[in-house]
């Protein structure tokens, strides 16, 4: 069997721990498989090496950072292997560089556009442990890129669909994908299984156990997932094909903090101002989440929507430059709000989910800014401060908890 297993950041925090991950890794080299292990940075690294470039410069070059951001996963990388060789074991750590790994140029948040699987499998047919940087990539003119946030567990299925891999698991600090983040619901449960569909949704909208892009990769190559923690043997969550004949109504309960709501104020209530607004927002390469417009009064509207955090400088500078294009009258910018999301792909079939999501943010007192709605999901903009408490009475309601 070809195994790839992939290791976050809290699973290779120390020595501890890094032998930890190497015993588990030859346990399956020694059990005749061939072992293909992707890491993270160690521990905090990656945010430590963020808020140091952030002293020296608050809106560092996208290229600079990924050239730094790169560093941590090639220590975790080197340590391994220098583990490994210390258990007796033949391993070798490879980085994006040296497998080839090739993404557009989109520093920051890169997507794969394919990997050269000839020196990994060279050193599998010597029968090493082949032990890859995650997160990092290299583009057309051999700089190197990094996947955005969270990015390994995408390298990791992008190594499993490319080497054809028979298992690829990921290994975290937690036992698996649960109905809610674990950390603001301590009796959530854990899932047994998730549709790529829903799991899809999840990571997308802040169920960080899980790069979203892995997720799509996952469900494009039919690379089955498993999803459990490092530390302990427990079972984890496989990630797959719809398999279940009932449908869970609400799978999931997810939040994001990392949002931004902007507003433009006094548009012309005529064809092609939002499109205006987007395109020049698009133009930048900002994502665009939420978009909520008014009812146009007196021969105007206004048009909110809210982006990623990160985002917003970037953002905020599109809307003063292009202000008169659009015919705002102003903007406005707020920071202390969060998305609370429910998932499930039963949802459809199921009249009164939304009533019911309402309703207990409503019986908790928190104030719905704004809404959005799809087939398996139902999204809310509340205050940042009211988010987890949104979680918790959302898991109640739907009766999620073990
Ligand atoms: P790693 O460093 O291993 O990649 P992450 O910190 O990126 O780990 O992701 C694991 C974390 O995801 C957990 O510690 C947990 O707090 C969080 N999380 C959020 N939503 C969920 C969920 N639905 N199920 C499990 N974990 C979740
Ligand atoms: N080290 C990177 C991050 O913290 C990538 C990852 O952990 O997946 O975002
Ligand atoms: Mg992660």
């Amino acid at each position: 069997m070809l195994i790839v297993k992939k290791f976050g950041g809290s699973s290779v925090a120390n020595k501890e721990r890094i032998f930890n991950v190497a015993k588990r890794c030859i346990e399956d080299y020694k059990a005749g498989n061939d072992v293909v292990v992707v890491l993270s940075a160690m521990g905090d690294t990656t945010d430590d090496l963020i808020d140091m470039a952030h002293s020296i410069n608050p809106r560092p070059p996208k290229r600079e950072m990924d050239m730094l951001l790169a560093v941590g996963e090639q220590m975790s990388v080197a340590y391994m292997g220098m583990a490994m060789d210390s258990l007796g074991i033949p391993a070798i750590s490879l980085n994006a560089f040296q497998v080839k790994m090739h993404t557009n140029s989109s520093y920051g948040s890169a997507k794969l556009k394919s990997i050269d699987t000839e020196r990994i499998r060279n050193e599998l047919e010597m029968h090493k442990i082949v032990i890859i940087t995650g997160f990092q990539g290299i583009n057309r003119m051999d700089d190197l890129t990094t996947l955005g946030r969270g990015g390994s567990d995408t390298t990791a299925v992008a190594l499993a669909a490319a080497l054809h891999a028979d298992a690829c698991e990921i290994y975290t600090d937690v036992d698996g994908v649960y109905t809610a983040d674990p950390r603001i619901v301590p009796n959530a449960r854990k899932l047994p299984e998730i549709s790529y569909s829903e799991m899809l949704e999840l990571a997308s909208l802040g169920a960080k156990v899980l790069h979203n892009r892995s997720v799509e990769l996952a469900k494009k190559y039919g690379v089955q997932l498993v999803v459990r923690s490092s530390l302990n043997t427990n079972e984890g969550t496989v990630v797959k094909e719809a398999a279940r004949m009932e449908r869970m109504i609400v799978s999931g309960v997810a939040s994001d903090k990392n949002v931004a709501r902007i507003s433009v104020m006094g548009v012309e209530n005529e064809p092609g101002v939002a499109f205006k607004v987007f395109n020049s927002l698009a133009r930048k390469n900002i994502n665009v989440d939420i978009i909520l417009q008014s009812v146009g009064r007196e021969g105007t509207k206004d048009i909110a929507f809210t982006v990623a955090k990160d985002d917003l400088d970037a953002a905020v500078d599109v809307i003063k430059d292009d202000m008169k294009i659009f015919t705002a009258k102003g903007y406005e910018v707020e920071t202390g709000v969060a998305k609370v999301s429910i998932v499930g792909a039963g949802m459809t079939s199921h009249p009164g989910v939304a009533a019911k999501m309402f309703g207990a943010l409503s019986a908790g007192g928190i104030n719905i800014k704004m809404i959005s709605t799809s087939e398996i999901r139902i999204t809310v903009v509340v205050d940042e401060k009211d988010a987890d408490r949104a979680v918790r009475l959302i898991h109640d309601a739907f009766d999620l908890a073990d």
